[in-house]
């Protein structure tokens, strides 16, 4: 098959969009991405990525993108303190070396700068939020928010976990994992939440107690990101009453939801200078399959949206793009590719989603924390200071 004579639209330049974008206009094929933020020069927010080497590495590599990576990386983010919610630490990368090497830390900026700045100018199409499309000729009509209009023979939706390209494949709805996450992203951090920016010495914190967690990384931009993650009923950010808008009502809920954490943990909520997100955690069911179509498929969140609890959607989106790319480079015709591409996603996600899936219910009960420390005994030979208090 000549993909190279076909209009390929994008839907979403998040990593696996602009992943897939680099992969196919690196060999000739005529790409233009949708991305529905204003402009390149929009803050992306959220935690930081760890890129593993089977995965999102192995898609940068073919991208021919490792020296742009190692340029953008943040080479301590990697760096782990386990902890509990009285303020004990029970791993601590800082202390003793293990390798973190093999699952390198990249900020999300520059992670979707460095796949911009691959592309071709113009290859992205910015202000365009994809609302809907209609067949037209053997392809598609696709219609945005602002009111423009753009033909192209395949579509691939890469927009994220609450996609619009998803519905012309599949009616499967999310399922609730029974966790919430409230995501924070605190600017100059030293100045305004300093005690924890010692704690997390340019690295980050998994902690866990009473049944909740908290998720901490440091940026490359002086700001970090973490997630709070609870069991709580689906639609309990609208029911709570708490306006998430308002950070002196969300640190009341922090305070008396978290009550039982160390005071280090409550300055995270101290500040005014707090961006919050509150995010349900959904996932697909995990057997999902879907007739596939000859003209549209989905990858990344699109396609599997999970919980974080395994650090592996960023890994999946790119290793979609990877293999997506690889079949429409390969196969015969585009129905091919795309029929070799899903089957293979969906067998390697049902796996990586059953994973996810224990750890989001394991890192949830009072036994959370053997839980890690067992996890991380069995991927290496990890010593732990248990019960040590080590700040
Ligand atoms: C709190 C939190 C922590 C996480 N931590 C990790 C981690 O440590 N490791 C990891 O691997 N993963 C992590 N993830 C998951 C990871 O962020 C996602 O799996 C990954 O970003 C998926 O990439 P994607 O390209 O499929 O989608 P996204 O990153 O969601 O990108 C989708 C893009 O599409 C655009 N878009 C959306 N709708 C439209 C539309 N209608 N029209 C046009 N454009 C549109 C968006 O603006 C965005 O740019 C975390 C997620 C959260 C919420």
């Amino acid at each position: 098959m000549n993909i190279k004579n076909k209009k390929i639209a994008i839907v979403g330049g998040g990593p696996g969009g602009l992943t897939l974008a680099r992969l196919l206009q690196q060999v000739g094929c005529n790409v233009t991405v949708y991305e529905r933020d204003i402009n390149k020069d929009y803050r992306v927010q959220g935690a930081n990525l760890d890129l593993h080497e089977e995965s999102g590495i192995r898609a940068l590599e073919k991208a021919n993108l490792m020296e742009a990576f190692y340029a953008n990386y943040l080479p301590d983010a990697g760096k782990l303190r386990l902890m509990d919610h009285r303020g004990n630490i029970y791993l601590d990368d800082h202390t003793e070396e293990h390798n973190t090497e093999h699952r390198p830390e990249i900020d999300r900026g520059p992670l979707r700068k460095m796949l911009l700045e691959s592309l071709q100018a113009d290859t992205v199409v910015w202000d365009s939020q994809f609302v809907s499309m209609e067949k037209e000729r053997d392809g598609w009509k696709l219609l945005f928010k602002n009111g423009k209009q753009y033909y192209a023979d395949i579509v691939i939706g890469s927009d994220g976990a609450n996609s619009k390209i998803r519905p012309y494949l599949s009616d499967a709805k999310p399922i609730y994992s029974g966790v919430t996450i409230i995501e924070g992203t605190i600017y100059e951090v030293e100045k305004n939440a300093p005690n924890i920016n010692s704690l997390l010495k340019g690295g980050k914190i998994f902690a866990f107690g009473n049944e909740q967690s908290i998720i901490l990384s440091t940026k490359g931009d002086g700001s970090i990101a973490f997630y709070t993650g609870e069991k709580v009923a689906e639609n309990w950010v609208k029911d709570s009453g708490v306006n998430f808008e308002n950070s002196a009502e969300v640190k009341k809920w922090f305070e008396t939801n978290f009550s039982n954490w160390d005071g280090i943990y409550h300055e995270l909520f101290a500040t005014e200078k707090l961006v919050i997100v509150p995010r349900p955690q959904y996932h697909f069911p995990l057997d999902q399959h879907w007739q596939t179509q000859n003209n549209v498929t989905i990858i990344g969140d699109a396609a599997h949206r999970m919980p974080p609890y395994a650090g592996e959607g960023v890994n999946m989106a790119m290793l979609d793009a990877l293999e997506l790319s690889e079949a429409l480079l390969h196969s015969d015709n585009v129905q091919t590719a795309f029929e070799q591409y899903e089957s293979q996603m969906f067998e390697r996600v049902k796996e990586v989603a059953s994973v996810t899936l224990q750890n989001t219910v394991e890192m949830h009960k009072p036994s959370a924390l053997q839980y890690i420390v067992d996890l991380f005994n069995s991927f290496q030979s990890f010593s732990f200071n248990t019960n040590r208090e080590l700040r």
